[in-house]
């Protein structure tokens, strides 16, 4: 048994959480779903009450970064029910992850079933709030106590869930990365895998303190094509035409992103999927161009960038109301709220 055994009944925790005013992230719900693998095959998993884990010391996610994670929200529609946002794209793509980190894939049915179970026990805690939703986080880990470098044998799989409202307060400054690398071509930058996240901490860290809400990755062999921005795709208006770099194995393929080209696709705006480097994000700017910038990722939706700056100096870019990205954003909001037609199916209704 891995988690703890209790018989005791769930505090009514829920009352003492104000679901208007959440942050990102700090408070889990009541209950979680986990299933294990063992002998090469998963079990099929069950709800159990929110409790810590008891793993050994010697579990190998502790020492060989076998962990991967996956990142979505429920909704509260506009008639009450609940709402997951394009599961199956997590669906594929925690698939992709694990099968870089070598650690063994799950059934559709097991990654499904841990999410509807875990969102169906906590039902009460998916807010409605403008800009809230609940987070879940499905994840991986390696279980198996060995201290040995080696692929683990047991693994788990859990869906926790958190209560979120907007991540961002306001539009974020950005700096062009010119020293560190997030990912390079043969490598993990595609995975959502942890020590992806572990490696950009020091970079974040410096330019944090350098007084920058985010950083623009750049690619690793010349930093000048511009790939992506903490856990989030970048994504431009330049002169009307959204641009972003395409996916790649260096890039994370962003269900958010995916969704911003459909919908902009869809109204007929001029899209470029071409690689670009931030000199050409400058110079736009420069030449006078409305450029607009931002983050596109599950957690902030749609992050406004206010300033990029590089090579020491700082280019504004277009947050006015009116911008083409809060458009694009309203219709996204829409669409997981039930308040315009769902056409592509992206909604799972509980
Ligand atoms: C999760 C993540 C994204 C955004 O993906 P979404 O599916 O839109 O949430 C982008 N880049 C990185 C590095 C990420 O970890």
């Amino acid at each position: 048994m891995l988690t703890e055994n209790t018989t005791e009944k769930i505090p009514e925790r829920l009352k003492n959480v104000d679901l208007n005013n959440l942050g990102f992230g700090a408070i889990h719900t009541d209950h979680m779903f986990i299933a294990t693998f063992e002998n090469g095959s998963w079990n099929k998993g069950e709800v159990v009450p929110f409790s810590a884990l008891k793993l050994s010391p010697f579990a190998l996610c502790f020492h060989y970064g076998q962990t991967v994670f996956e990142g979505m929200k429920a909704y509260r529609t506009s008639t009450g029910k609940i709402s997951i946002f394009r599961p199956l794209k997590n669906f594929e793509r925690i698939n992709k992850s694990l099968h870089r980190m070598a650690m063994p894939e799950l059934s559709e049915e097991l990654f499904m079933n841990g999410l509807t179970q875990a969102v169906e026990a906590d039902r009460n805690w998916v807010p409605s709030a403008p800009e809230s939703s609940l987070y879940l986080r499905p994840f991986v880990i390696a279980t198996e106590e060995r201290l040995g470098v080696k692929i683990s044998d047991k693994y788990i799989f859990m869906v926790v869930c958190c209560p979120v409202g907007a991540y961002y307060p306001k539009p974020i400054k950005v700096k062009v990365e010119q020293h560190f690398t997030r990912a390079a071509n043969g490598g993990t930058g595609y995975a959502k895998c942890g020590g992806n996240y572990g490696a950009s901490f020091l970079p974040f860290k410096i330019a944090k303190e350098e007084g920058f809400d985010q950083i623009i990755w750049t690619d690793a062999i010349n930093h000048e094509f511009v790939e992506e921005s903490g856990t989030m795709n970048l994504m431009f208006f330049i002169d009307g035409v959204l641009t972003t770099p395409p996916v790649s194995d260096t890039i994370l393929n962003g269900v958010t992103r995916d969704s911003i080209l459909t919908l902009a696709r869809e109204e007929g705006m001029k899209v470029s999927e071409e690689k670009l480097t931030y000199k050409q994000v400058i110079n736009a700017i420069e030449s006078g161009k409305r450029v607009e910038a931002f983050g596109a990722g599950t957690a902030a939706v749609i992050a406004p960038i206010q300033s990029i700056s590089a090579d020491g100096k700082e280019y504004k870019t277009y947050v006015e109301p009116d911008a083409q990205m809060f458009h694009i954003k309203k219709r996204m909001d829409n669409i997981k709220k039930g308040l315009e037609p769902d056409i592509h199916n992206w909604n799972l209704i509980l």
